[in-house]
């Protein structure tokens, strides 16, 4: 393999954790030895889904914070931004013994009293709206293999139900592999791609790169 073929790129996963997904997408990474970054939804962690992001973590993978009630937070208060994004840290260390690194808003709904409030380097990324059951497995596979660019942070959902995005991978991370990508977490694609993260400006990151997008 030369060096040109290859690309890094950082697999993300939103609204979990879910029991039936997550745990099947664990499967996954783990019989391929690569690891993933789970955004993480507040109000879905109990005591049987902390023992999935037990192991999520105990794979090398990374749990973010993507909110704690999947709310529109641009509609928040200040103080309700902060209680959203603080609950969800401390569920997560107690969980993991690690803090998030990120946030991912839902719905990528931004305003500025959210970059004022929320202390972690915003994430965005690029996907092919896997959170819509409409979306074939086929065009899911197609995405994956053909509509990553080295750099890159993959968007996809752990969320209930969503049964084809973890067909999808089963398909598709085999292909990625033997053609040259590179899996790493969020954190692993700013270090490997030598860019600091931003928290003091409004930039959403969906590529590891100065001004968060391609080119
Ligand atoms: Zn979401």
């Amino acid at each position: 393999m030369s060096e040109m073929n290859k690309k890094t790129v950082a697999l993300t996963f939103d609204d979990g954790p879910e029991i039936g997904i997550t745990d099947a997408v664990l499967d996954i990474l783990e019989e391929h030895g690569i690891c993933a970054s789970f955004f993480v939804v507040g109000e879905n962690i109990n005591g049987e889904t902390v023992k999935i992001m037990r192991r999520a973590h105990a794979l090398g993978c990374e749990i973010n914070n993507h909110s704690f009630t999947h709310s529109v937070m641009p509609e928040m208060t200040a103080e309700a931004i902060r209680d959203e994004i603080g609950r969800t840290d401390k569920l997560v260390y107690d969980a993991v013994g690690e803090y998030p690194r990120f946030f991912r808003p839902p719905y990528i709904a931004l305003n500025s009293t959210m970059y004022e409030n929320i202390d972690l380097p915003f994430i965005a990324g690029i996907g092919c709206d896997d959170w819509d059951e409409k979306v074939s497995v086929e065009r899911r596979v197609e995405f994956l293999i053909g509509e990553c660019p080295d750099g890159c942070i993959i968007l996809l959902h752990d969320k209930e139900e969503n049964v084809k995005t973890v067909e999808a991978l089963r398909v598709s991370l085999p292909k990625m592999i033997s053609g040259g990508y590179e899996f790493v977490t969020v954190s692993g694609l700013f270090e490997k791609k030598g860019i600091t993260p931003q928290t003091d400006r409004e930039i959403i990151y969906s590529f590891a790169t100065v001004t968060g997008q391609m080119g």
